[in-house]
Formats: structure tokens, C-alpha cells, sequence
């Protein structure tokens, strides 16, 4: 537990991050860009890499990929969609 009462996840634990972002991008409502993810994670969680980790799984969503492909849209992790999904 840190100082301001969020859930510390240890260093090195790969599999429990994959499930943490999984759990907060692909849960309710499903596919959150990438500042809506963030602001989920930090609110009850932290780790020291945590917005590159939370960037780089938006980024590798094969989902949102296709989607916003097929969309023509801007991808999830482009500036212009993040003020669209949050
Ligand atoms: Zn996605």
C-alpha cells in the first residue's frame, strides 16, 4: 500500500498488469481509450512504469486496432480520440 492509500503492484509482475489493464480497458462498456484506462488504473492502483505500461497495452489492443482501422478513425492512443472516449 502506498503513502496516499493506493494498492502498490510489485515490480516485475507482468501477468498481474496484462490483467489489470485487460480488466480496466475490455470490462464494462469496454475498449477505453487511453486517458480513460489511465484515470481507472491510478485511481485505486500505482506502479512505476504505470503510464507507459497502460500506453503500450492501449497501443497493442488488436480490437480497438481493427476497429478504429476499419473506422478510419484516429487510434486509440492518437491525441485526437482520447478527449472522444473519456
Ligand atoms: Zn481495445
Amino acid at each position: 500500500m502506498t503513502n496516499n492509500g493506493k494498492i502498490y503492484i510489485a515490480e516485475g509482475d507482468d501477468e498481474l498488469l496484462v490483467l489489470i489493464c485487460v480488466a480496466a480497458h475490455c470490462g464494462l462498456g469496454g475498449h477505453w481509450g487511453l486517458v480513460a484506462i489511465t484515470d481507472i488504473v491510478k485511481e485505486k492502483l500505482h506502479w512505476s512504469a504505470i503510464d507507459a505500461d497502460i500506453k503500450a497495452f492501449v497501443q497493442r489492443c488488436l480490437v480497438c486496432t481493427l476497429v478504429e482501422w476499419f473506422q478510419g478513425a484516429p487510434t486509440s492512443w492518437s491525441a485526437d480520440s482520447y478527449s472522444a472516449r473519456v
